[in-house]
């Protein structure tokens, strides 16, 4: 069985105080919940006090973004080790405003979910397609590169541990979704394709949706099969939404 993982992502939001504050909120509201893992991935700035805050709860902290050397002349860059020295559960990698705004290449997101496993923090792994892909029919052949890119050169042990986000590039922050059939069905592609190589991995492998998850539709999305929880943009920016789309899942 795979635990459901709903994960929010911050992007560039919240400054430290607000940080907190959202945290002290979220811990009351999410205290019984047992069968959902849950995270939140804040800004550089706020991870640390982010974490001091989650203390006691059974909330996970995760990055944005990493580089993959351990120290140096990288001026704005954070390493894994960096994370994993303060105890930073999890980091995001790759994903698709990384990849658009900041010219992300699969090439490096590999390099980062190598440094991420090699010093303990996991990995959430985000791929996905445009809206041109996908009126070409090209969503299979793009998340597939995707994952084969982002995973390359792990073992079969490393990749159960991966978490993998498919998130439609076209369903993020435009209050479109994938249907939660549509969602299933293409994580039901990635996870095929990730048993043809490593059959024991995939069983395991949490693959999450992302893509305008809101309160009102996380039912139908986790009901599905297939999908193991959601990256969350927006609607994890207030305790009240957030809270209710973990309550939801659990
Ligand atoms: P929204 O939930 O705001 O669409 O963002 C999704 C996302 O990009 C999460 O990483």
């Amino acid at each position: 069985m795979r635990k459901p993982f709903i994960c929010g992502n911050w992007k560039m939001n919240k400054n430290v105080d607000q940080a907190k504050d959202m945290i002290e909120k979220l811990k009351a509201k999410v205290a019984d919940v047992t069968e959902v893992e849950m995270g939140i991935c804040p800004t550089a700035l706020a991870l640390t006090a982010f974490k001091e805050a989650a203390a006691g709860s059974d909330i996970v902290t995760g990055a944005q973004n990493i580089y993959w050397e351990e120290s140096g002349a990288y001026t704005g860059e954070i390493s894994a080790k960096m994370l994993a020295d303060s105890e930073i559960e999890y980091t995001i990698i790759g994903h698709s405003e990384r990849r658009e705004i900041f010219g992300e290449s699969d090439f490096e997101v590999n390099k980062k979910v190598h440094a991420a496993l090699e010093n303990g923090v996991k990995a959430i792994v985000c791929v996905g397609e445009t809206l041109e892909e996908r009126k070409a029919e090209k969503i299979e052949a793009k998340v597939n590169f995707q994952v084969d890119a982002a995973l390359a050169g792990l073992s079969e042990e490393e990749i159960a541990e991966v978490v993998i986000a498919y998130e439609p590039i076209w369903a993020i922050g435009t209050g479109e979704t994938a249907s939660a059939e549509e969602a299933n069905r293409v994580i039901g592609i990635i996870r095929d394709h990730i048993r043809e190589s490593y059959p024991q991995a995939a069983e395991k492998i949490r693959i999450q949706y992302g893509g305008s998850v809101k309160p009102h539709n996380v039912e139908e999305i986790m009901a599905q099969e297939e999908i193991d929880g959601a990256l969350v943009g927006g609607a994890s920016l207030k305790a009240e939404s957030f809270s209710e789309i973990i309550l939801k899942t659990e």
